[in-house]
């Protein structure tokens, strides 16, 4: 008697699959582990709020979650953490755009996107979920601006931004179009204000060097920290000049006599030992409200003032002393040596510089080096090894309405006062309407109208929202912490222990600069204690960035027309299809150009593979023994479990490193063996013997129970159906080949 053969029909399965997770409450983080079993905590990036999850999050999200599957069935204590960049300019502009209060807008966003979520079957424990935007949330936020400021990490300090006198506001640089607003495209000036600073610079050189160290570390991930890094390595030796002395660098190791120039970084700490004239004062002041930070790279664009002073090189000769942003985009905030002879960026500079004297040399090639292989002209004994980083300080301050306030309150006695910490939050006024011109929240006289906390006279809060950069800076912690122990414990929690550093992040390509600030203020919160457990700093001991989703061979966007919709493709072919497919199509260093054949690739496969099992399930109760035809094909069965333990050793592998496409390609070259085997067997013997048929059946179940982390609801629906009572626990459970029967008497008799 045959039992029922359901089709696939993933509209069926994935529903009730999701509701039975939930109901069993498999993805709750379990609590801390018990002893001998690892804590994993997966750590997925954090989207904005935008409503809509894009293929790129698919790919980042399945990647992820397939991963802690796997570990999970590995027997390993699994936190898969989840939680919303929820603040900042996309939020703030779709409420201006509907007219709808930015916290209101987010809450829909975000609620579409977990049932999104939820639909693909992504194993996040949904109890945990944050947003960035959330009161008990940015009080943390404001914890850490308050923690840093105290610790010397945060500053102010004037900086130039865009300003629009139409709106009356200033804009981010996305809202600046070829000079001009993107609201009433008037013409944009820029002006000077004070901004807050994050100061990076102490934590640069640690960063570097534990850069080697970091284990788990794709080479994507860890050529973005060396790039945003931008490490300079080289020779510093003092000059002395009518400023006194200065300290200078070069990287062109051999040729430091044969400098012509000195370049100053305009944010170098002693720019004012040695811009003395009046006219250069001028100059510099100038080029700040030029907006330097925007500046090209390049040298014939960029600005250069000649502050008139001079220092006394090596060979003797005149140095002029320059200052231009130029070298912060090269080397930092420092001071450099212009050595025209061999660098072509300082030709640049030397020849728009009518006080530096250089001559090109002629008949010789005046080469482009970056030091090192140089034979030095003449060794300088004063010179000292040294390097140089690019990475600086960055502002992290905006004046927008839909950001965390910055908890500090000016006072005309006291100056800027820190808001007392048994005050958090300083709370966004619940009912703020963001406009697009003006600052709304300084028009707020409830908000911004306070007592001094130290003077107790009146005083005023800062208006500036932190940018969403600064609110991620920790966006890896709240996961890790109960919901209901945030309130008290979002840094000192003793479950932090348990999971952190978090065993794996699994990131877009573009999240560069998010990880290295991050890895940064690790290393500051366990200078002040709270991370002390942390020795090295590090909040991710493994890190993967994948590349991004394009289509047609060309970024998705609305105006080319090429955008994939997820929901269309969970509709029409079921989550554990897009899936297969978005892991499938190219390995995670790779651009992933989306086409339907992955699609197509993936259903066949589920599609044949439900089938075919389900039909190897049904017949096996019928299928009669002989022992003598049995011992016949114990070699065949004796194979079958090789193949089975070669492409089993095979995917744990790769799953273990990530490599999920090679995982999926030997599923389906699996599958494609057991296949052969029934074939071979059938042409030896015309039939399946039983012993024959259980090996299949047991075959078939060790590749469902691999396939689980890829497609866990068809997987789970066929351990459901394969006849055995273990089904939900062979689901969840990682196999092992030697479970495959190949001796012809452990065949049950025919019932
Ligand atoms: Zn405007
Ligand atoms: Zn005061």
């Amino acid at each position: 008697m045959s039992k029922e053969k359901p089709s696939y029909d993933a509209a069926r399965i994935e529903p009730s699959r999701q509701a039975a997770w939930a109901e069993r409450g498999d993805f709750e983080a379990p609590p801390p582990p018990e002893p001998g079993q690892t804590p994993v905590y997966v750590k997925a990036s954090s989207p904005f709020t935008s409503g809509n999850l894009h293929m790129g999050h698919v790919r980042d999200y399945t990647i992820g979650d397939a991963y802690a599957r796997f570990r999970r069935a590995r027997g390993d204590a699994v936190l898969l953490g989840f939680g919303f960049d929820a603040f900042g300019l996309p939020a703030e502009l779709a409420a201006i755009e509907r007219q709808e209060l930015p916290a209101e807008w987010v809450r829909q966003c975000g609620e579409r996107m977990l049932d999104q979520m939820k639909r693909l079957g992504y194993s996040f424990d949904y109890d945990r979920v944050f947003y960035s935007s959330d009161e008990g949330q940015y009080r943390w936020t404001q914890w850490l601006f308050l923690t840093l400021l105290e610790m010397g990490m945060i500053y102010r300090e004037d900086a130039t931004v865009d300003w629009c006198d139409t709106c009356q506001t200033t804009l981010a640089s996305i809202q600046v179009e070829d000079g001009t607003c993107w609201r009433c495209h008037n013409e944009v000036r820029l002006i000077r204000r004070p901004t807050w600073f994050l100061k990076i610079t102490d934590y640069l050189e640690e960063n570097d060097a534990n850069t080697e160290k970091l284990q788990n570390w794709d080479e994507l991930a860890l050529a973005t920290q060396r790039y945003i890094l931008g490490r300079s390595d080289g020779l510093e030796v003092e000059l002395e000049g009518d400023g006194g002395t200065l300290t200078v660098f070069s990287p062109h190791r051999g040729a430091l006599v044969r400098a012509s120039f000195v370049l100053l970084s305009p944010r170098h700490p002693d720019l004012d030992v040695w811009v003395t004239a009046a006219d250069a004062h001028a100059e510099l002041e100038q080029m700040r409200s030029g907006g330097w930070e925007r500046s090209a790279r390049d040298a014939r664009a960029v600005p250069v003032v000649d502050t008139g002073s001079s220092l006394t090189g090596l060979d003797g000769s005149e140095l002029p002393v320059l200052v231009s942003p130029l070298v912060d985009a090269r080397f930092g905030p420092t001071a450099v040596l212009g050595i025209p002879a061999i660098d072509e960026a300082d030709r640049e500079i030397a020849a728009r510089i009518e006080r530096v004297e250089w001559v090109e040399p002629e008949g010789e090639e005046a080469a482009d080096d970056d030091g090192g292989d140089v034979a030095p002209a003449a060794p300088v004994a004063a010179a000292r090894e040294a390097k140089r980083y690019r990475a600086n300080d960055f502002s992290i301050s905006r004046q927008r309405a839909w950001g965390t306030p910055i908890p500090v309150i000016h006072c005309d006695a006291c100056g800027a006062v820190p808001v007392p910490v048994s005050d958090l939050p300083v709370v966004l006024p619940r009912d703020l309407m963001p406009r697009a011109e003006g600052n709304p929240l300084a028009e707020r006289p409830d908000f911004v109208d306070v007592e001094c906390p130290s003077c107790g006279g009146t005083a005023k809060r800062e208006t500036d929202t932190l940018d969403c950069h600064f609110d991620a800076l920790f966006l890896w912690v709240p996961a890790a912490v109960p919901p209901a122990d945030r309130a008290e414990q979002m840094f000192t929690h003793p479950d932090l222990r348990e999971w952190l550093p978090a065993e794996r992040l699994v990131a877009g390509g573009d999240s560069g600069s998010f990880v290295f600030d991050q890895r940064v203020v690790t290393k500051a919160l366990r200078d002040h204690g709270e991370f002390a457990f942390m020795a090295d700093g590090e909040p991710f001991a493994g890190c993967l960035f994948h590349e991004m989703v394009i289509a047609d061979g060309r970024k998705m966007s609305k105006h080319l027309g090429n955008v994939v919709n997820p929901d269309e493709l969970v509709e029409r072919y079921g989550a554990d299809t897009v899936r297969l497919a978005v892991l499938y199509a190219a390995g995670p260093a790779k651009t992933l150009n989306w086409s339907d054949g992955a699609l197509r690739f993936a259903n066949r496969f589920l599609r044949n593979l439900w089938t075919y099992s389900h039909d190897r399930f049904a017949v096996l109760d019928e299928i009669p023994h002989d022992p003598e035809a049995a011992a016949d094909t114990e070699h065949m069965r004796d194979r079958l479990r090789k193949w089975c333990e070669n492409g089993l050793e095979r995917i744990t592998a790769d799953t273990a490193e990530l490599q999920l496409h090679k995982s999926i390609r030997n599923i389906t070259r699996l599958f494609e063996r057991i296949q052969d085997f029934e074939k071979r067997v059938v042409k030896r013997r015309g039939q399946l013997d039983r012993a024959d048929a259980e090996a299949q059946v047991a075959a078939l179940v060790l590749l469902a129970q691999a396939l689980a982390p890829f497609a866990p609801h068809a997987a789970e629906e066929i351990l459901l159906a394969c006849g055995r009572p273990d089904g939900v626990e062979l689901a969840t459970a990682w196999p092992e080949a030697a479970k495959i029967p190949v001796s012809a008497e452990s065949a049950a008799p025919a019932s």
